[in-house]
């Protein structure tokens, strides 16, 4: 993977707590993976939807009503 200039930065902003993840501060890879498998990145969901690694479009909509 190449280096990204923006990484340390994204990740004092990254909600993410899936710590093996190789994509973590790599925001565009982060959403590329997830896009590709109709999903969302885990800055979308609260700490507690996020916390379930559950990054389904749909689990995304019921968590914002
Ligand atoms: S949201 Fe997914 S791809 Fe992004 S850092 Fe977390 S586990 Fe990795």
């Amino acid at each position: 993977m190449n280096e990204c200039p923006r990484q340390q930065i994204n990740l004092t902003q990254c909600s993410c707590t899936y710590e093996p993840c190789e994509r973590k501060g790599l925001c565009c890879e982060c959403l590329r993976y997830h896009r590709d498998r109709s999903e969302l990145p885990a800055c979308y969901f609260t700490p507690e939807v996020e916390r379930t690694y559950d990054r389904s479009i749909a689990r995304f909509l019921k968590s914002s009503r």
